[in-house]
C-alpha cells in the first residue's frame, strides 16, 4: 500500500488546496467536545500552510438531513476549535459549495484557511453525486484526503472529487494505512490479535482475516459466548447469537488446521442482571449459572490472556473484554490495556471506537505505539477490504 502519494514534497505555494478533514467532533452548545480528530489533521494542515498554500477544509459532521442547513450540526464551532489551536488565519464559510464558499475559497490569501460548511447538508455528498463533485473540485487546483475515519465510505469528498484534481494524501491517512496494511502484511512475529466487543456477527470479517495473519487470536467480550457455546458449552443468559455458533465453530477449526493458538476465556465474571450493581459471581467457562450473563472476563482468563499478549512482537486489539463502561465489570478490559501497554517491546496497534475509548479511560494512549483513528475504516482495512477513499488516491 506504500503506493499512495503524500502531499510531502508537493508544490502547494500559491495554490488551492481542498482537504477532506474528519471534523466529526461532539458538540455541545456551539463548543467542540473532544477535539482529538481536529488535533489529528493539524500536521497535514499546518504542513500545508508552512508551504503557503490556500487551504480550504471540508468534513461532515453528525447525521443531518441533507435537506439543508442545521444548527446543531453546523462546523462553525470546529473551524472556531481550529482557529485556536493553529497559527494561521482562519475563515468560516456558510455554505459548502454556494456563494459564500466560492468567494472565500477564491480570495484565500497563501498559508490561510477557510473551512466549508458540513459537506453532509447536501445529500449529494453520500450519493457522491457527480454535479456536486464537479462543484467541490471546481473551489481548488488539488485535493487532499487526511479523512481517514470516512475512507471506507464512497463520498463525494472522499472518492468522487478525487478523480477531478491531482489527488494526494494527508500525513494522517498515509500513517494509519501504512500502519495497519504493514502489520497485516509483514508483522513482526509473534504477531498477537485481541478481538472483543460484542458481537460476532459484527467483527466475523475481522476475526476470519486475523486467524489467516496472526499466530495468537485471542477472544474476550460479549463475542467469547458465541465461541463458548461452539465448544459446547452453557452460557446462561450472556449475550449469545445462535445463528452464529456454527461459524465460530469453523473458525475454532480453521485455527486449529492453521497452528494459530485460538485462547478463549476460563473464567468469567457473571452478573444477575446488566447493571452497574447487579449482584456478581465469579465462576469457570463451562460452569456459567443458567439465570446469569458475562459481563466480564475473570481473572485466571486476565492471567492467561496477560502472558499471551507478553510474548507478541505485533499487538493488534479491537474490542473490549467486558462491559468496561460499568465500574464493575472494567476489569478483564483495563488488565488486557494495562498488559498491552507493559509491551514495551512489541508495536502495539489500537483499533476500534471503544476500544480505543478503553485505552483513553484508563490514561494508557500515550504507551502504545499506534492508536487508530477509524473505528470502522481500520476494521474494514484489516478486514482485506479495498477503502475507497484510499483507492481514489491511487
Ligand atoms: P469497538 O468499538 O472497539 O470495535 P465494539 O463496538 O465491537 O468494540 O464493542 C464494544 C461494546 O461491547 C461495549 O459497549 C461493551 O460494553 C460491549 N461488551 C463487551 N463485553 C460484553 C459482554 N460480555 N456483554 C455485553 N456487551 C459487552
Ligand atoms: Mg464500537
Amino acid at each position: 500500500m506504500a503506493d499512495i502519494k503524500t502531499i510531502e514534497g508537493v508544490d502547494v505555494r500559491g495554490k488551492r488546496v481542498l482537504v477532506r478533514v474528519d471534523f466529526n467532533v461532539p458538540v455541545k452548545d456551539g463548543v467542540v467536545g473532544d477535539d482529538t480528530r481536529i488535533r489529528a489533521a493539524l500536521p497535514t494542515i499546518s504542513y500545508l500552510v508552512e508551504h503557503g498554500a490556500r487551504v480550504i477544509l471540508m468534513s461532515h459532521l453528525g447525521r443531518p438531513a441533507g435537506e439543508g442547513y442545521e444548527e446543531k450540526f453546523t462546523l462553525a464551532p470546529a473551524a472556531a476549535r481550529l482557529a485556536e489551536l493553529i497559527d494561521a488565519p482562519v475563515v468560516f464559510a456558510s455554505d459548502t459549495i454556494g456563494e459564500d464558499a466560492r468567494a472565500k475559497a477564491a480570495n484565500l490569501s497563501d498559508g490561510c484557511i477557510v473551512v466549508l460548511e458540513n459537506l453532509r447538508f447536501d445529500k449529494r455528498e453520500k450519493k457522491n453525486d457527480p454535479a456536486f463533485c464537479k462543484e467541490l473540485a471546481s473551489l481548488a487546483d488539488l485535493y487532499v484526503n487526511d479523512a481517514f475515519g470516512t475512507a471506507h465510505r464512497a463520498h463525494a469528498s472522499t472518492a468522487g472529487v478525487a478523480a477531478l484534481l491531482p489527488s494526494y494524501a494527508g500525513f494522517l491517512l498515509a500513517g494509519e494505512v501504512d500502519t495497519l496494511s504493514g502489520m497485516l502484511d509483514a508483522p513482526e512475529r509473534p504477531f498477537v490479535a485481541i478481538l472483543g466487543g460484542s458481537k460476532v456477527s459484527d467483527k466475523v470479517g475481522v476475526i476470519d482475516a486475523l486467524i489467516d495473519k496472526a499466530d495468537t487470536i485471542i477472544i474476550g467480550g460479549g463475542m467469547c459466548f458465541t465461541f463458548l457455546l461452539a465448544e459446547g458449552k452453557q452460557v446462561g443468559t450472556s449475550l449469545k447469537e445462535e445463528d452464529w455458533v456454527e461459524r465460530a465453530g469453523e473458525m475454532i477449526q480453521k485455527a486449529k488446521a492453521a497452528g494459530v493458538k485460538l485462547l478463549l476465556p476460563v473464567d468469567i465474571v457473571a452478573a444477575d442482571a446488566f447493571a452497574e450493581d447487579a449482584a456478581k459471581v465469579t465462576c469457570d467457562a463451562d460452569s456459567i449459572p443458567e439465570d446469569m450473563m458475562g459481563l466480564d472476563i475473570g481473572p485466571k482468563t486476565e492471567e492467561l490472556y496477560a502472558s499471551a499478549i507478553a510474548q507478541g512482537a505485533t499487538v493488534f486489539w479491537n474490542g473490549p473484554m467486558g462491559v468496561f463502561e460499568m465500574k464493575a465489570f472494567e476489569h478483564g478490559t483495563k488488565a488486557v490495556a494495562e498488559a498491552v501497554a507493559a509491551n514495551t517491546q512489541a508495536a502495539t496497534i489500537i483499533g476500534g471506537g471503544d476500544s480505543v475509548a478503553a485505552v483513553n479511560k484508563f490514561e494508557l494512549a500515550d504507551q502504545m505505539t499506534f492508536i487508530s483513528t477509524g473505528g470502522g475504516a481500520s476494521m474494514e482495512l484489516v478486514e482485506g477490504k479495498p477503502l475507497p477513499g484510499v483507492e481514489a488516491l491511487r
